[in-house]
C-alpha cells in the first residue's frame, strides 16, 4: 500500500521546510527507541515518520515523489530510509550536532567504538551503461584502521589508565539552559581509560588515510541521480567500531538519439505522407542495434507505437523492462512534380476533396432568391 509522507507527518502538501522538520521532530521525539524500549509500534512508526522525513526534507525526492509517488521514488533509486543508521544520521541536523544518546542519557553514542562516516563517490557512465548494467573500479581515499596498532591506537607495551576528566565513567555532565546533560566525555572519547604510549603511526587515533580500489557493480537499470550503497566501504570506525558506507551516486550521460523516462525509451521517427496512408515497415535503433518495425496504414503525425520489452530493465528484477516508445511525425513533401500533382489530383477526386469552400447557407438562398 503507498504510503503517504504528507499524513504520516501531518502536514499539509504545501508544508514549507520548516513545518516539516517541526512536525517530524516532535514525532521523533514522541517514537524514539530510547524512549520507548521494547515497543514496536513505537518502533514502526518511528521508521515510517523518519522515511516520510528522508523524503520530505530533500527538495529532489520530494519532487520525485509529488509526482511519481512511492514507487517511482523506489525505482529510481532512493529506497527510502530501510536502515536504523540512516535515521539516526538526521538528528544530527535536527538537535544541532547532538546526538539522541546525548539527550537521553541512553548509550547509542556514549563513546567506545563508533561506526565511521559514510562517504560519497560521484559516478558518470554511459546511456548504454545504465540500461544493460556494468561494473567500474573506483578509487577511494578512505579512513582504515591503523595497520602498525591494528586500530588500537595503542603503541606497543602501553597501559591503559583511568581518565582524570571523567574518572573512568566515560560521560561528564553539562549545564544546558535548565537541563543537566550527559555528554561524552570529550577528553577519552567516551572510553573512561586513556592510553599512556599512543601508536606512533596514527597518533592513537587508530585510523590511517589509504587509496583503495573499490569494485562498483552497477546494475541494469540504474537512472540520472541512483544512488548506490556499498556496505561497510566507508571509513573504518573507531576503537573497532563498524565502518561506514560508500553511497555511490550515478549520473548518465545522454544519448544522441534515444531519449529516457524510468524504463521507457524513446525514439523519434519520420516517415513520409505515403508510408503513413498505405502503412511500412522502418528501421529504428535500439540498443541492441537496429530493428525493423512495422508502422500500420493510416498513422497519424504524432501517434506511437510501442514495441513492448524493448526498454529498461526494472531495477532489481532479472524479466521486467519497460517499452521502446516510436514516436511519429509524417512528412509532407514540401515540392511535387506535374506528374505527381496529377496523380495527387485524380487522388484527391476519389476521396471528394475540394480545393475550393463550398458555397455557404447564405450564398445558396442567396441563389435562390435571384433564380
Ligand atoms: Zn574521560
Ligand atoms: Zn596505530
Amino acid at each position: 500500500m503507498a504510503k503517504d509522507y504528507y499524513e504520516i507527518l501531518g502536514v499539509s502538501r504545501e508544508a514549507d521546510a520548516a513545518e516539516i522538520k517541526k512536525a517530524y521532530r516532535k514525532l521523533a521525539m514522541k517514537y524514539h527507541p530510547d524512549r520507548n524500549p521494547g515497543d514496536k509500534e513505537a518502533e514502526d512508526k518511528f521508521k515510517e515518520c523518519s522515511e516520510a522525513y528522508e523524503v520530505l526534507s530533500d527538495d529532489e525526492k520530494r519532487q520525485m515523489y509529488d509526482r511519481y509517488g512511492e514507487e517511482g521514488l523506489k525505482s529510481s533509486g532512493y529506497a527510502g530510509a530501510g536502515n536504523i543508521n540512516d535515521i539516526f544520521s538526521h538528528f544530527g541536523d535536527l538537535f544541532g550536532g547532538m546526538g539522541f544518546g546525548d539527550l537521553f542519557g541512553g548509550g547509542r553514542k556514549s563513546g567506545g567504538p563508533q561506526q565511521g562516516e559514510n562517504l560519497r563517490y560521484d559516478l558518470e557512465i554511459s546511456f548504454e551503461e545504465a540500461v544493460k548494467g556494468t561494473q567500474e573500479t573506483i578509487k577511494v581515499n578512505r579512513m582504515e584502521p591503523c595497520d602498525k596498532c591494528n586500530g588500537t591506537g595503542e603503541a606497543e607495551g602501553a597501559k591503559r589508565t583511568k581518565c582524570s576528566t571523567c574518572r573512568g565513567a566515560g560521560r561528564v555532565q553539562m549545564q544546558q539552559g535548565f537541563f543537566t546533560i550527559q555528554t561524552t566525555c570529550p577528553r577519552c572519547g567516551g572510553l573512561g581509560t586513556m592510553i599512556d604510549k599512543p601508536c606512533t603511526k596514527c597518533q592513537g587515533t587508530g585510523r590511517m588515510e589509504q587509496d583503495r580500489e573499490v569494485l562498483v557493480k552497477i546494475p541494469a537499470g540504474v537512472d540520472d541521480g541512483t544512488r548506490l550503497r556499498l556496505r561497510g566501504e566507508g571509513e573504518a570506525g573507531t576503537m573497532g567500531g563498524p565502518s561506514g558506507d560508500l553511497y555511490v551516486y550515478i549520473s548518465v550521460k545522454p544519448h544522441k538519439t534515444i531519449k529516457r523516462d524510468g524504463v521507457n525509451l524513446f525514439v523519434e521517427k519520420h516517415i513520409h505522407v505515403a508510408q503513413a496512408i498505405l502503412g511500412c515497415e522502418i528501421e529504428v535503433p535500439t540498443l541492441d542495434g537496429p530493428e525493423v518495425v512495422t508502422i500500420n496504414p493510416g498513422i497519424q503525425s504524432g501517434e506511437t507505437v510501442t514495441v513492448k520489452g524493448k526498454g529498461v530493465p526494472v531495477l532489481g528484477s532479472k524479466t521486467d523492462k519497460g517499452d521502446l516508445i516510436i514516436i511519429v511525425t509524417v512528412d509532407i513533401p514540401k515540392k511535387v512534380n506535374s506528374e505527381e500533382r496529377k496523380l495527387l489530383e485524380a487522388f484527391a477526386k476519389s476521396q471528394g476533396v475540394d480545393f475550393k469552400p463550398e458555397k455557404s447557407f447564405f450564398d445558396k438562398l442567396k441563389d435562390k432568391f435571384s433564380e
